[in-house]
């Protein structure tokens, strides 16, 4: 199946889908959307108000903040892919439940094979756990890692910043760091080191690039 083939068949299955609860309180599921071909994701929480009527990722104000600062790198929602790491809005926006992150992983994981982007930014909380584990976001946002052949990068969640005026500053600071992340990526790709690595031991700490 091609890229697109396998990114419609998770959309459809998405938009049906029951494996837990969130699929009893959703309007629409918000499977993601973006460029099949992308060399960066973005994932974020799960839907909010606005993206449960629309059924599209990141279209009230966190999406507005998030289009600003990837025009401040010449991207277009269009040039990347965005979801989250739960495909249906948690009521009243609470946090998404770690059974629920879990029922839901397996639609992220076949995006990512799919797209195999070469960076991936994770958005908040509950998407940066899935890459970095119990890391503070305070002590990591911004840095670059490689983590099972790609490059990720953990940053505040956009609406986030839109409470906090400090955070909204870092968040730009570190998405201004993406295009040399891509550039490095690219590299590195072309020198054949992007590859999955074997497992780690758990006491060895995950490779963190030279870059940041
Ligand atoms: N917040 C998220 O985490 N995802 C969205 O799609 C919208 C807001
Ligand atoms: Fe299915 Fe994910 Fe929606 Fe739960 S959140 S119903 S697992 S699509």
């Amino acid at each position: 199946m091609s890229t697109e083939e396998i990114l419609k068949e998770v959309a459809a299955e998405v938009s049906i889908c029951t494996k837990c609860d969130l699929c009893k309180s959703r309007t629409k599921a918000v499977p993601g959307e973006g460029n099949p071909h992308a060399k960066v994701m973005f994932i974020g929480e799960g839907p909010g108000f606005h993206e449960d009527k629309q059924g599209r990722p990141f279209v009230g104000p966190a999406g507005q903040f998030l289009e600003e600062l990837l025009a401040s790198i010449n991207l277009k929602r269009a040039d990347v892919f965005i979801t989250n790491v739960v495909k249906c809005r948690p009521p009243g926006n609470r946090d998404p439940l770690p059974a629920e992150i879990n029922a839901c992983n397996d639609y992220l994981e076949r995006q990512i094979a799919a797209i195999n982007p070469q960076v991936i930014v994770t958005l908040g909380r509950h998407s940066m756990v899935k890459f970095f584990g119990g890391e503070k976001i305070s002590a990591i946002h911004g840095r670059a890692r490689k983590i099972d052949g790609r490059i990720c990068m953990a940053m505040y969640h956009p609406a986030a910043g839109l409470h906090q005026q400090s955070l909204k500053e870092s968040i730009r600071a570190d998405f201004k760091k993406i295009p040399q992340v891509m550039a490095e990526a690219e590299r590195l790709a072309a020198e054949g080191k992007m590859k999955a690595e074997p497992p780690r031991g758990k006491e060895e700490p995950p490779e963190q690039l030279a870059l940041f």
